[in-house]
């Protein structure tokens, strides 16, 4: 009696780990809600369900009305003819409902396609949410913001300060807006800088900090509608699906468009320009603030899927790009100004000068091929800085998860210290520069040397000490090894005679 308790205890534990997958769409109970069961252990989605009706044609019949129907219970026997081909009692009474219409037997299906009779695939844990940094509903105050995202992001102190004012401004605008009669604009933002220098990064780190759905979306895949290409909207609907389809979160999301400046006014063009100034003018009610319908879980509208309403009016848009020609803009508007009258300079004044962006103007930016309507949505205008070896070594060390600390991580779940000298760090940073991609070439330089090092140190139980020299990286000599004992007992180390210490 005790014993079939327990299984049953049993039994019940185990369904609730275990969820059913829809027989024909194959999505769990998680993803396509409950589930209709009907003989032979089969179970479908309501969706699948009811699209299997509308196929049939206009029978007027859901899904829960054969829930009701007690011939449900025999569908399985329901394709049955008796021999001489009459219909049986049972076709009978549930042809008034759907003429001509006969069940399959779905059972006798099974295992013809390989599919698995076992309907359950194993629950994915939930995960545990993290407590957010920061509340936007009481947002902290700007030197707050930027002290966060020092942790994180090495030097570019100018995008760091007038983005966490920006943020500051525009999170405090949505939580007193009843309040006000002052209506403010949106602080949406148009960020300037060359690849890999941490655009992306910022964003996406601002996004954590303040737990907020954040969509990153690329500028070149949006056309004008009816083009081929993702439709400008679609970018509302990835925010959606950040949100895990809750509209409320998304619509205090963060909406980053990267290349933006792919999609400035082409020179000279005589065809329809369907992916630059148009898209251009596309986003303008996005950026200021419009009701947009967006379909629920998919990407393009159609019959199947619901549409939801999402004002966009509190969503923060932040663009950016790498603008490559835009130094020689600025550089053309500069000498203009300066070859005026007396003050007139030499032309190659500013040919040399580092970090030039930083200079950029809303008039540069129309120069380049902007709409000034588009800019005008976009009030908060910053450069990011170049990223030099110096700063490169910084982001190898310096962040909160830097890559050396992972790796020294790693090692350390073997009980292996990794250094690196700092000769060692200033080369990975010059051999990262040379290939043009700001940081993002520091992982890729650092992951081409250290495979070597990750395969050999857990053979040899010994190693307590690996140091990587900057003859090891230049392949002349090898990484530097001490053995265990040394490193692990200090007290040790002091008895020893100091050279053998050292
Ligand atoms: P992009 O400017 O092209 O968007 P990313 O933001 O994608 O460049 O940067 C690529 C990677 O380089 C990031 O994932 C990040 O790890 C690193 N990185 C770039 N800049 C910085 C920085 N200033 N501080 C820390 N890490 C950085």
């Amino acid at each position: 009696m005790d014993k079939g308790n327990v299984t049953n205890v049993d039994k019940e534990d185990n369904d609730k780990e275990y969820e059913e997958i829809c027989y024909i769409c194959r999505r769990p109970e998680s993803r396509a809600g409950r589930m209709l069961h009907i003989p032979q252990n089969i179970c479908i989605c309501v969706d699948c369900m009811q699209r299997t009706f509308d196929t049939m044609g206009g029978s007027g019949m859901m899904p829960q009305d054969l829930m009701m129907d007690p011939s449900f219970s025999n569908m399985g026997q329901m394709t049955t003819e008796t021999e001489d081909g009459e219909e049986t009692e049972e076709e009978k009474s549930s042809s008034g409902k759907m003429p001509g219409i006969r069940f399959l037997n779905l059972g006798d299906f099974n295992g013809m396609d390989g599919i698995p009779r076992n309907q359950r695939v194993k629950k994915s844990k939930k995960k545990k949410k993290e407590k957010p940094v920061f509340d936007i509903h009481n947002i902290p105050a700007p030197h707050k913001i930027k002290e966060q995202l020092d942790q994180y992001v090495v030097g570019q102190e100018h995008a760091k300060k007038v983005m966490s004012v920006a943020v500051y401004n525009h999170y405090k605008r949505i939580s007193h807006e009843k309040e006000s009669q002052v209506e403010i604009e949106k602080s949406n933002m148009l960020m300037i800088g060359p690849t890999g220098c941490g655009k992306t990064y910022l964003v996406k780190t601002l996004a954590r900090l303040l737990d907020v759905p954040l969509a990153i979306t690329d500028a070149t895949s949006l056309t004008e509608a009816g083009y081929i290409g993702d439709d400008i909207e679609s970018v509302v609907s990835k925010l959606l699906a950040a949100a895990d389809n809750d509209v409320e979160r998304a619509e205090h999301g963060i909406i980053f468009v990267d290349e933006i400046d792919k999609i400035a006014k082409k020179k000279n063009a005589n065809q329809r320009d369907v992916s630059g100034e148009s898209v251009q003018q596309g986003m303008l009610k996005l950026l200021e603030g419009s009701e947009v319908e967006v379909p629920v879980g998919a990407n393009s509208k159609n019959a199947m899927v619901p549409l939801v309403t999402v004002n966009t009016k509190d969503i923060l848009f932040i663009c950016g790009g790498a603008f490559p020609d835009m130094e020689q803009v600025i550089k053309e508007r500069l000498n203009k100004a300066a070859s005026v009258g007396f003050l007139a300079d030499l032309k190659d004044k500013y040919d040399n000068e580092p970090n030039l962006l930083r200079r950029v103007t809303v008039e540069d930016v129309r120069n380049f091929g902007m709409i000034p309507e588009f800019i005008g949505r976009l009030p908060v205008l910053f450069a990011l800085d170049a990223l030099d070896e110096d700063m490169m070594v910084r982001i190898l060390k310096e962040p909160k998860n830097a890559i050396i600390k992972q790796y020294q991580e790693l090692l350390l779940m073997d009980e292996v210290k990794l250094t690196f000298t700092d000769e060692a760090l200033h080369e990975i940073a010059k051999k990262a520069s040379e290939k043009k991609v700001g940081a993002r070439a520091l992982r890729a330089v650092i992951e081409e040397f250290m495979l070597d090092i990750m395969y050999e140190t857990p053979k040899d139980d010994n190693i307590g000490e690996v140091v990587i020299t900057k003859e090891y990286l230049d392949k002349t000599g090898g990484p530097l090894i001490h053995m265990r004992d040394f490193i692990k007992l200090p007290e040790k180390e002091k008895e020893l005679p100091e050279h053998v210490a050292e």
